[in-house]
Formats: structure tokens, sequence, C-alpha cells
């Protein structure tokens, strides 16, 4: 669809301090009417956004390594976007599923019936957003099963609602004086490769020598059958889990733990679900993570990404489980907005030809050039890690591994003032993580990960923020 607007320019720009008078008087005003208990990852008011580029009030561009958390995956603005909501506009905003049918609503499931790993008969189920995705996976899996505890994982994210705040490992923000939470939600030990769980396993083996990968993972497994052996595996309706943990610090999981769950899973008849809400659609090179460890859940979620920023999420699983609910049981009155669904439909048409699933290798191609030396040329930068462009640095010290959140919080903030968009996320706080769109230009994403890498040097080696970096004021 042609714009209205001319072309934003693909480059870094940097018109004001960062953030600028505008975005400052804006989150002033912001600051008088909207609640405190929303977090800020940078006070910047944004004008337009598209490929890789945020512009924002006051005429800076930033480069976005965030895509509003792994959500404009084809870009902010995308052209089929656009025109195939505008049409949608013009017909209808919203009849409700559960009152008048629409054929969008019918489309995006049968994509993501033939899309989804799992060779078998599938049904698709559409919500809004991710938790209440997740929230539906677990009322289908236990309504299938007639059994009722959940297995989460440490480190895991589940979203904020009151049983996937159950289902989410870390207290601060998410859990925080929230409580108390629905009963029946385990937690089990995941396979953390740079920090196995204590209960999971020793870092070294009886000869000293130090834990692999295959080590972490079949201690971990051994420590989800104590776990389901101690609760009775036979009162599990379903175990949740992320192909790549994303919240909890773009943990790639120890190879071939999730095919050792999906064995768990099929021995005990619980049901395995596979929170693909942030690794899922493309995010890390396949259409979905799981593809990368050969499985498939008995139920997939994706959400995110799934129709570039307008709300859409969806449960998708074999048609015996999906169909266990009685009639009526599942809906919500913007279940599969048609203005969403066709959103979907276009990032559907945008995946087609195998352009960015390329775009999303490439993206780690470039960023494992430029960062990974850093885990040798520097004490404080102890993994680079994910898929695609789903991309971490965990930031500890040399040896003692002790995580380093300040470091992080350090170097996110002068990247900000350079005009870097990063986020950090993990347990402790110390990671830094990448999700820029998967149409990001090639010399935009190498601009964006040369100032994140001297920043990196920079601080490692404590040296001061640089001229241009000190210009800006303290963020709020
Ligand atoms: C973001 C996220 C959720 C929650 O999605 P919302 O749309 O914020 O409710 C659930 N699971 C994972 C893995 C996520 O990254």
């Amino acid at each position: 669809m042609t714009s209205s607007l001319t072309p934003l320019p693909q480059s870094r720009h940097l018109a004001t301090a960062i953030p600028g008078p505008r975005s400052q008087a804006l989150h002033a005003e912001r600051q008088a009417h909207v609640t405190d208990g929303f977090g800020i990852a940078l006070p910047v008011f944004i004008d337009r956004a598209d490929g890789g580029i945020l512009q924002d009030v006051d005429g800076n561009r930033l480069i976005d390594f965030a895509s509003g958390i792994a959500v404009t995956s084809i870009g902010a603005s995308n052209p089929r976007v656009r025109e195939r909501v505008a049409a949608q506009l013009e017909r209808f905003t919203h009849t409700c599923f559960m009152v008048t049918e629409y054929e969008s609503f019918t489309q995006v499931a049968m994509w993501l019936n033939e899309h989804t790993p799992g060779d078998f008969e599938k049904r698709t189920a559409l919500f809004s957003t991710g938790a209440e995705a997740v929230e539906n996976a677990v009322k289908i899996a236990r309504s299938a099963t007639g059994r009722s505890k959940v297995l989460v994982f440490d480190e895991a994210y589940h979203g904020r609602s009151l049983m996937t705040m159950a289902m989410t490992a870390k207290e601060n923000p998410y859990r925080l004086n929230f409580g108390p939470f629905p009963t029946e939600v385990v937690r089990a030990a995941s396979a953390n490769p740079l920090r196995p769980a204590a209960s999971a396993t020793a870092t070294t083996n009886d000869d000293g020598v130090p834990a692999s990968g295959a080590d972490v993972a079949a201690a971990a497994l051994a420590s989800v059958e104590a776990t389901l052996a101690e609760y009775g595996a036979e009162s599990f309706a379903a175990m949740v889990i992320e192909p790549i943990q994303g919240e909890g610090g773009f943990i790639v999981p120890a190879p071939g733990f999730l095919k050792g769950l999906r064995e768990i899973a099929t021995k005990h008849g619980i049901v395995l679900v596979i929170d693909e809400i942030q690794a899922g659609m493309g995010r890390t090179g396949t259409l979905f993570a799981s593809e990368h460890e050969g499985i498939a859940g008995d139920m997939t979620l994706s959400a995110k990404a799934l129709a570039d920023g307008v709300p859409l999420s969806a449960v998708t699983g074999r048609a015996d489980l999906m169909n266990a609910v009685h009639a009526g049981g599942l809906g919500g009155t913007y279940a599969g907005n048609p203005l969403a669904c066709e959103a979907a439909l276009a990032v559907f048409e945008a995946f087609e030809d195998g352009t960015l699933l390329a775009n999303a290798r490439a993206i780690e191609a470039a960023a494992r050039e430029v960062l990974e030396p850093l885990v040798a040329e520097t004490d404080v930068v102890a993994e680079f890690r994910g898929r695609g462009a789903m991309l971490a640095l965990e930031f500890a010290d040399r040896g003692t591994l002790e995580p380093r959140a300040d470091l992080a919080k350090e170097i996110s903030a002068r990247c900000h003032a350079q005009g870097v968009l990063t986020l950090t996320c993990g347990t402790y706080g110390n990671v830094i993580r990448l999700l820029p769109p998967l149409v990001i230009g090639d010399e935009l994403f190498r601009d964006g990960l040369a100032v994140l890498r001297q920043t990196i040097v920079d601080v490692a080696a404590g040296r001061d923020a640089t001229a241009t970096e000190a210009a800006a004021p303290a963020l709020a």
C-alpha cells in the first residue's frame, strides 16, 4: 500500500540528546496521568517506525534492537499489513467470533495448523494476548486429561495474568505483592548450560571434567522425572516450556533437553505445551523454534509477532485435545479480532518466499562475527548465545560467574544515548538481548552492532562515556 508519508531513512541520527526535550515533556505529562506500575526501558516517544528505525518526536532516529519485544518482525509499518488492515477497517472492525463468523479467522487457523510442528490433525483457537493463549492451553489440557497440575520450569516467563504469573519464575517485578497465586503449578529444573541448577547437576563429573551440555540435559531430565515422581506424574495435565527462554535470559536449553521432555510427556500422558510466543514466527530462523530441536508440542502457542503488533494469539494443538472442551467453554470478546486476523494473514504472506527466515540467519551470522569475540576479549562477557534474530550477551565475572547487572544496565544506557535501543533481561538482569526486526538492513544492523561492541569494550575497560554519550542526560 502506498503511504502518504515520505520513506523513513534507514540510518541512525541524533538530533538532540536522548531523550530529547519533547520526549521529556511528554514523559512528564504521562507521569501525571498514567500509573507508575508500568516500567520503561527508554522514555522516548515514538512518532514513526519502519524497517530497523524508530523515529522519535524530537527527530532522532534510533536503531531498533527490540521490535517492541519480538513483535514487529516484518517491520512496524509493513505495507502488506497496512493494506489488509485498512481494507478490513472499511468492511467491519468486529462481530465477535462467538456471535457471527468471518473467514479470516478460519484462514489463520488453517495456516497455523499446517505450519506448526507436528504431523497430526490439528485445530486452532485464537485469542488476543500471549497470557490468554497460555491460560487457555492449561484449560484445554485440564479438560482433555481430567488432571489438574501444570509443570513449569526455572527461568520461565509465561505472562502477567494470575495463572501465568504463577507459572513465571522471576519474583521481581512480575509476581511481587500480587499473590496468592493459583495452586497446582509445580516448577522443575531447566537445562541452563551456563548456570545448571544445583539440583540438576554437578558442574564437573566424577573425574573433575567440566560437565558437557549433554550432562546438563541428562541431569535436568533426571530432576524433572524426580519432580514428577514426587508430585505424582499421573496428576499432571500439562508441562509448559519455552523452546528458548525469553525474559529468563534467552537461554537455549542444553542439547537433548527438549527431546527428553517430549519423551517424558508422552510416557506419562502429559500434554506438552511449547510456548513459542517469543521464539516463534520466524524469529530464530525457522518458522517455529521447536524445529531446531526436531520436536513437536501437543500444543504450540503463538502471539507477539503473529500479527505484527495487532493483538492476536493462538493455541494450535492436536485435534482430539482441542476438541475435548465442551462447546462454549472457550472464547473471548476480542478473540481473533478481524483486524488482527488480516494482519496475521499479511505476516504469513511475508514469510512465504523464505527471505525473512534467511534474514534471521544472516542477522545471527553478523552478530556472531562482531560480538562473540568479546567472550575471549573481555573478562565480563560470559556468553554470546541465541538463534537467528533472538540473541543475547550475558555479563558476569570470569571464573566466578558473578552476575553483572550493573554492566548490562550501564552498557544499555550508553547504547540508548547513542541511538541504539537495546533491552536487558534475565533472572539477574545481567543479559542484553537483541531482537531486531527481520527486515533491518545489513548496514544499519552493523552500525548498531558496532556501537554495542565499542560500548561493551569501553565499559569492560572502565572507560568513561565518550563525548557523544556523555551529552545525553541521565535517564529517568
Ligand atoms: C510475552 C510472552 C508471553 C505473554 O504474552 P503477552 O502478550 O504479554 O500476554 C508468554 N510467553 C512468552 C514466552 C512470552 O515471551
